[in-house]
């Protein structure tokens, strides 16, 4: 549950535990810390999404969730 930097390289599912590669980025927000623009990021590889997700959206915090670009290179 860190502050993740940009991946340098294969993305690492943010559940606890789990090591596996992430494929998925879930941008949640705390209206109660965090500003309305704020976006913090978990990682998730496809097994951890829904938990991970279920989670943010039961607590009303899950704003989007967005593929993990494949090719970092695309985005440096
Ligand atoms: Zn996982």
């Amino acid at each position: 549950m860190t502050e993740t930097p940009p991946a340098l390289s294969a993305p690492v599912c943010s559940a606890r535990g789990c090591r596996a590669t992430a494929e998925w980025a879930l941008r949640w927000n705390n209206p109660r810390l965090h500003t309305p623009q704020r976006r913090k990021t978990w990682l998730a590889c496809p097994e951890h999404r829904p938990t991970l997700g279920a989670f943010l959206d039961a607590r009303g915090f899950l704003r989007e969730v967005l593929p993990v670009a494949p090719s970092p290179t695309l985005e440096a």
